[in-house]
């Protein structure tokens, strides 16, 4: 101890004899703190050690020679949280300070979503000369796969032969540091997999020591048969397998949460490591393409039942739209009454412009109760699924709509309970072994905040608004965060997948 304050103390002095910058302090002590370690234990009083990169000790600490000493002041100090499901990359070069996810506490993002992931050699190798301000892992994505495979020629099953050159692809990403494979089942091209491709290429996942994560095939019509084939996956290749934003994104199926929780635990009971993550909203972002599962964009009835049964016209909002930027921000019912016609007439003029289907929509699609209930199951973890842009609030608000409105107001769980579904819950659900916790030798991601204060400010409307009550955020050991602004340090790291090949 006393070499290491001698130490210290020598490099102080070398530094302000150079008139250098401050130097960076041997270790940080965080005293006066509630510590909620994020394995759900109730909140302690206590103290918490940073040396370098990593948690040090916990408890009651004395401060050490020459220790930067951050008083608490007796708000909640618990590990950095961690969002599964996340595009926050996008644009994430430009804005390293990554704000809308520090700001809420978010130290970890997982990327590569929905089938996306590509060429994640350069992704690391990027974060690694340019980093940012955030942890980013990625999934493989199966989508991107498929497309280097079948190029424009993939609505329709891959060919045995196909099937065979995807899998060194997914092998080479997996190497590269994967954590698994990523599905976007309703999306273009993976909706057009047949189930024996999917299980075939997950299992190259699996076999290195990988999981699979999946935006399944339906969220609505086909709902149960698509969680049938996450949970056969898993339970085939007998790898962990998690549900993305968890959700009954159908009128018809409001109210079926606790049917659904129910196949969820059978599942569990049986064997298979079925996990799920969840967003706090019953708004969706996608595109109007994803209403048509057959893509048939020119069919009256689907349309109607669209409307009728999926996303109501006055709960469709467009998010973007490159033939008619006006749009943005209004609803399918008000372009409707725009252009003097009904709602079902309108949604097939538009989807027959060019590029009408991928035009960007936020839509109702989710039942409050259900979101509450899902969001409860035990082994569901919080992300956002969100982005820094767009319309959708979740990007700035997800993780603090849920410590502040639905601990808070809500009481759906505990303050305790909360944050672990958002640390050491997210991290063993993609695979992280020294985040999510504070312990000694985790890593020193970790946020200091009010839980009194801790709440959401962005809505519809002004979705960049900055969440509140987070006080100080750290990421491997440096304040990336602190009262309302970033600090422009840039110290998140790529995570490449841990587990070592098998
Ligand atoms: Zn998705």
């Amino acid at each position: 101890m006393y070499m290491r304050a001698l130490i210290a103390a020598l490099a102080a002095a070398l530094f302000i004899a150079a008139a250098g910058p401050q130097p960076v302090p041997a270790s940080t002590l965080i005293r006066n703190a509630v510590v909620i370690d994020g394995t759900g234990a109730p909140g302690r009083r206590g103290d918490v050690r940073i040396a370098g990169d990593r948690i040090a000790a916990i408890g009651a600490l004395s401060p050490a020679d020459g220790e930067r000493i951050v008083d608490a002041g007796g708000l909640a100090l618990a590990p950095g949280f961690i969002d599964t499901h996340s595009h926050h990359d996008r644009g994430l070069d430009t804005a390293r300070d990554a704000l809308a996810m520090v700001s809420q506490g978010v130290t970890t993002i997982v990327v590569g979503q929905d089938g996306g992931g590509s060429d994640l050699a350069a992704l690391f190798e990027k974060l690694e000369r340019q980093p940012v301000s955030v942890n980013v892992a990625s999934y493989a994505g199966h989508g991107a796969i498929r497309r280097r495979v079948m190029a424009d020629d993939f609505k329709r099953h891959a060919t045995a032969e196909e099937i065979e050159r995807m899998k060194p692809l997914v092998k080479a990403e997996m190497d590269a540091g994967a954590l698994g494979l990523s599905t976007g089942l309703e999306y273009d091209p993976g909706i057009y997999s047949a189930p024996e491709e999917v299980i075939a290429l997950a299992k190259i996942a699996g076999d290195a020591g990988g999981r699979y994560i999946s935006h399944i095939r339906s969220e609505d019509r086909w709902f149960w048969d698509a969680i049938d084939e996450v949970i056969a996956i898993g339970r085939v290749n007998r790898m962990p397998v998690q549900v993305s934003h968890i959700k009954l994104g159908m009128h018809d199926l409001w109210g079926q949460a606790e049917k659904l929780i129910g196949i969820l635990d059978r599942a569990r009971a049986s064997g298979v490591q079925l996990t799920a993550d969840i967003y706090p909203y019953t708004y969706w972002q996608s595109n109007l393409g994803v209403l048509y599962p057959k893509r048939n964009f020119d069919d009256p009835i689907e349309t109607e039942f669209v409307l009728a049964h999926v996303s109501l016209p006055g709960d469709i909002i467009f998010n973007s739209f490159r033939a008619h930027p006006d749009y943005v921000g209004k609803t399918l019912a008000d372009v409707a009454k725009l252009r003097g016609m009904s709602p079902a007439k309108t949604l097939l003029e538009l989807l027959a412009e060019p590029g009408g289907e991928g035009a960007g929509i936020v839509a109702k699609g989710m039942d409050d109760r259900d979101v509450e209930r899902l969001i409860q199951w035990p082994f569901a973890n919080v992300c956002s699924d969100g982005t820094s842009t767009g319309l959708h609030p979740r990007g700035f608000g997800s993780f603090s709509k849920v410590i502040g409105p639905y601990v808070r107001d809500k009481k759906l769980f505990s303050l305790e309970e909360a944050v672990r579904k958002m640390s050491s819950l997210a991290a063993s659900n993609v695979g992280f072994s020294k985040r999510g916790r504070i312990a000694p030798n985790y890593f020193a991601d970790l946020v200091l905040f009010d839980p009194a204060v801790v709440a959401d400010r962005a809505d519809f409307g002004k979705a960049q608004a900055q969440a509140v009550g987070i006080k100080t955020v750290w990421v491997n050991g440096q304040v990336v965060f602190q009262d309302g602004k970033t600090t422009n340090l840039y110290s998140g790291r790529p995570l490449r997948r841990e587990t070592p090949a098998r």
